[in-house]
């Protein structure tokens, strides 16, 4: 059998096509326009796209089993057997079962989806207890590995590790069923070996996070038991998104013949290996080429890097940090780009060459590399931007004390008890979106769309008044996206045309590119928003997106501190606010939804990151006046390690999903004193259902016995955007009926 694992590889390749081409099949067998048949073959077409694509490229070791209809959390349930009885029981085909899975069906929810570590993409997370019986599904894999096997090419197998797989999951101790699990794994991994394949990927991101030494000898315990297999593909357990830690000595003691380690999230992972001692013939697969970000390698430095790793291992196989899922196709799609950024790009298809370049620089020493990037232009600098970060003080992140505030601001405002008021969208029709496609394509000129728009605005502020909401918004119809409504308002900002990303299932996010400085040319939002306050007495909110948001759903500049990035998307939101407060806009909203998500995933790293978070959110928004009132809005749940961030940002009010987590987070935040406003979600958005009056009063008075009702807001949990008029409308005549039942009680 042949054993070597090459020079260079990937340890993962997009899977929606060049030109979503998997979306687009996905939905319409959901839309039930294509049968089975159909969408089969549009994927295996994908998919062997992909690995031609790959062996043209010349990468040496391609893997097998990346793609996946939906997750590839998913598909490693399916393969172990781990699919919910009250899955099974519908009597579905496997096909429809694993979509009912991934989006659930009229009597049964979906499965839990949330987000993969520290990124955008979200997983379905696994159910699992003491009851799942873990039977080996192999199929997918082995088909996979014989469809490229059919065309001359060897693949290696790819799965999320068993002790990942578990720790991602949900349930009663779900990683207590470890040994169990490991045993069906040795199955599959038994049925890859007689199929012929030679080395198979087991992913064990999970690693890079604190885990307890009870959890670090359950790896070692699972990989001992998998390497002492008779017959198996030699095994090779990638991690990725930071340092491995404790985990990777516990590898080591394993006979696992191959261990991957990220160099770019966790360069510190070069002394841990230094420090690991002999290797003992073992291949290190070294990610050198970030599969997170979008910038060209600085092939200098990775060769370097990759020396290291060589003078301490056997055998070094030069590979992308993580799986290139989390960057777009291909470059070669982008012909509108300014061709001094775009020369210091590389999406997934531009890093396979990078990563087969390194792999061949090391092997013989001599092969030449391009030469380096000149500098970045001096138009992507502001020096007025660096000099106002430079004069900051402390006190331009503080506000006046909050209950001044709050009297002030109640003066002004004259708001009823436990007022009532939105997240912000609308639904956003299909004629909309039309009429945006419309105007960006230069069919409908800029006072046709101006007129369009005003006119949507106007009938959402009159059906707010109808329902008698008291705090409106103007419903974000000219929005396209919450981050890239702003990016292509603001230098330093650039789109793309074709940089799809998968986030989950078929949805697919376009994030901007920062590559320079962020300044504000002009008010972004300030005519919208006065336009609507213009219609009605009542107050309409202000809408921006905050600073942590705008860089977790970016593609964000290396050659800089986060912090540093954050504080300049801040001062322009900075400037946004005052100029909001300026035309008579009383209350702003400062959406950061994505601040749990880019917590860092070790505590050690969590601190540092909350208090440039926080200190961004609170420059943002500390420049306007005491009674003016500012507004967040987080939502994605599991706030506990942010808790107390959460109260540092200082906003008078903090809107927050919560009706999933039935109040929950009230108590939390009770539990660290937090005195401010804060509206938690009474409606869950994500799903059709309109709540009934009577849930919702229930909703409340649960609320009002863990907060005191002049400091309790109403609302739902998220934007309406995905959401219909006829469900908007009976539930938030619901939300109203039941906030006025509550306040007469
Ligand atoms: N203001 C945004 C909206 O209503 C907030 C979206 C979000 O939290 N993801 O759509
Ligand atoms: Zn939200």
């Amino acid at each position: 059998m042949h054993t070597a694992f090459g020079q260079s590889t990937v340890l993962g390749y997009p899977r929606i096509g060049g030109d979503r081409e998997l979306k687009k099949a996905v939905e319409a067998y959901w839309a039930g326009t294509v049968d089975a048949d159909t969408l089969e073959s549009t994927a295996a077409r994908l998919r062997a796209e992909v690995w031609r694509t790959l062996r043209d490229a010349r990468l040496d070791a391609i893997p097998s089993n990346t793609f996946s209809y939906y997750d590839q959390v998913l598909d490693t349930a399916v393969a172990v057997g781990a699919v919910p009885s009250r899955f099974t029981r519908l009597g579905l085909s496997a096909l429809d079962t694993y979509f009912a899975m991934a989006r659930g069906v009229d009597a049964e929810p979906a499965l839990e989806l949330t987000k993969w570590f520290d990124t955008n993409y979200h997983y379905l997370v696994p159910e699992i207890d003491a009851g799942t019986v873990f039977t080996a599904d192999p199929a997918k894999a082995l088909r996979e590995y014989a469809e490229a096997r059919e065309l001359g090419i060897t693949t290696r197998p790819v799965l999320v590790g068993p002790a990942t797989f578990l720790l991602l999951a949900k349930g009663d101790d779900p990683f207590a069923r470890l040994d169990d699990l490991v045993e069906t794994y040795a199955e599959i991994l038994t049925a890859l070996a007689g199929a012929g394949v030679a080395w198979v990927q087991l992913d064990e991101p999970a690693y890079v996070a604190d885990r307890s030494p009870a959890e670090i000898d359950a790896l070692r315990r699972a990989y001992t038991r998998l390497g002492a297999l008779a017959d198996r593909p030699r095994i090779f357990v990638a991690t990725y998104f930071g340092e491995l830690g404790d985990a990777l000595p516990a590898l080591l003691d394993t006979p696992v013949e191959a261990v991957g380690l990220d160099l770019v999230a966790g360069p510190g992972n070069l002394h841990r290996l230094a420090a690991a001692g002999p290797l003992g013939g073992r291949t290190v697969v070294a990610g050198l080429v970030d599969g997170r970000n979008i910038w060209r390698t600085d092939l200098r430095a990775a060769v370097a890097a990759g020396a290291t790793v060589a003078g301490l291992a056997d055998h070094v196989v030069v590979a992308t940090s993580c799986s290139l899922l989390h960057v777009p196709v291909d470059l070669a799609a982008e012909t509108g780009l300014d061709p001094r950024l775009a020369e210091r790009l590389a999406f997934a298809r531009q890093k396979v060459d990078e990563v087969v370049l390194l792999g061949r620089a090391l092997r013989d020493g001599t092969t030449a590399l391009p030469a380096p990037l000149p500098p970045a232009p001096a138009a992507w600098r502001h020096d007025d931007v660096r000099g106002r970060l430079a004069a900051l003080r402390p006190t331009d992140r503080r506000r006046g004390d909050y209950p001044s505030r709050a009297v002030r601001q109640q003066e002004r405002l004259g708001l009823p008890e436990l007022p009532t008021t939105t997240i912000g969208s609308f639904p956003q029709t299909s004629e909309l979106r039309r009429a945006r496609a419309a105007h960006r394509a230069g069919d409908l000129d800029e006072a046709g769309y101006v007129r369009r728009m005003r006119a949507e605005v106007e009938h959402v502020v009159r059906l707010q008044e109808r329902l008698g909401l008291d705090v409106l918004v103007h419903g974000e119809p000219e929005r396209n996206d919450m981050v890239q409504y702003f990016g292509e308002q603001l230098d330093g900002f650039a789109a793309t045309a074709q940089g799809w990303v998968q986030s989950y299932g078929s949805r697919c996010v376009r994030p901007p590119i920062i590559y320079g400085d962020v300044a504000r040319r002009a008010p972004m939002t300030v005519e919208w928003s006065t336009y609507a306050q213009s219609l009605t007495s009542k107050p309409v909110k202000g809408m921006l997106t905050g600073p942590v948001t705008i860089l977790a759903w970016s593609f964000v500049r290396a050659d800089q501190p986060l912090a540093d990035t954050a504080d300049q998307v801040a001062l322009a939101l900075r400037d946004e606010c005052r100029d909001l407060e300026a035309a008579g806009i009383r209350v702003i909203q400062v959406d950061e939804p994505a601040l749990r998500e880019t917590l860092p995933l070790r505590r050690a790293d969590q601190q540092a990151y909350l208090d440039w978070a926080v200190g961004a959110f609170r420059l943002a928004t500390s420049g306007v006046a005491d009674d003016t009132q500012i507004h967040t809005h987080l939502c994605y749940s599991e706030f506990g390690e942010v808790i107390t961030a959460i109260d540092a940002l200082d906003a008078d009010v903090t809107s927050i999903e919560a009706s999933r987590s039935k109040m929950e987070v009230l108590d939390d935040l009770a539990g660290i004193g937090y005195a401010r406003g804060v509206g938690p979600g009474v409606w869950d958005i994500h799903s059709p259902r309109v709540p009934p009056r009577d849930e919702v009063v229930e909703a409340l008075r649960r609320a009002v016995a863990a907060v005191p009702a002049r400091r309790l807001w109403v609302n739902p949990d998220c934007g309406l955007k995905t959401r219909s008029y006829p469900e908007v409308e009976a539930s938030l005549r619901h939300l109203v009926a039941a906030a006025v039942t509550v306040r007469e009680s």
